[in-house]
């Protein structure tokens, strides 16, 4: 059921919010949306005198912007996996970050394999840290002290709970 047509270029839309929105993110709502039932029309809040031509290359422009839009929400976590990533030999690094991007942006949800990547070098990371710390404490080798933290947590009613919500990670 279409009964809402905009007059600019005659899509038809089945709610009124749909061709509201499009009104707005298409023509700059100056278009006008009409009930095709009754003929009531429907304009959007801000009302403008500028010209009320339909342009074509107006939809490329809001994919222009809506992909730069999608490069900004990747910023964040991208910052992050480059600090994570700054002793890292340069032609690993660009490897690494070229491949999880595109494997990221071809995903449903960039943002999240971005930051589960970040969680995961700050996880190896940190772990290093850790196993360093005891080392020196227990004045054993870094592998050993490892595998004794390793042997730990396996024992951990905390592990065991863990692994039965996290049983795969892809
Ligand atoms: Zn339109």
């Amino acid at each position: 059921m279409a009964d809402y047509i905009c007059n600019q270029c005659n899509k038809k839309f089945s709610r009124k919010w749909n061709a509201l929105r499009h009104n707005k993110q298409i023509h700059h709502e100056l278009a006008i949306v009409y009930n095709k039932a009754t003929g009531v029309d429907f304009k959007n809040s801000k009302e403008s005198n500028t010209t009320t031509n339909y342009d074509p290359f107006y939809e490329q422009e809001i994919e222009d912007l809506n992909i730069v839009d999608i490069f900004g929400k990747l910023m964040q976590p991208f910052i992050e996996l480059e600090k994570e990533l700054v002793d890292v030999k340069e032609s690993d690094k660009i490897n690494y970050i070229s491949t999880l991007i595109i494997g990221a942006l071809r995903s449903s949800d960039p943002v999240k394999i971005i930051q589960d990547a970040v969680d995961f070098n700050r996880s190896v990371k940190g772990k290093v840290k850790i196993v360093n710390y005891v080392a020196k404490h227990m004045q054993i080798p870094n592998v050993q002290a490892e595998q004794y933290l390793n042997q730990i947590i396996k024992s951990s009613r905390y592990f065991k709970n863990y692994s039965k919500t996290n049983k795969i990670r892809y």
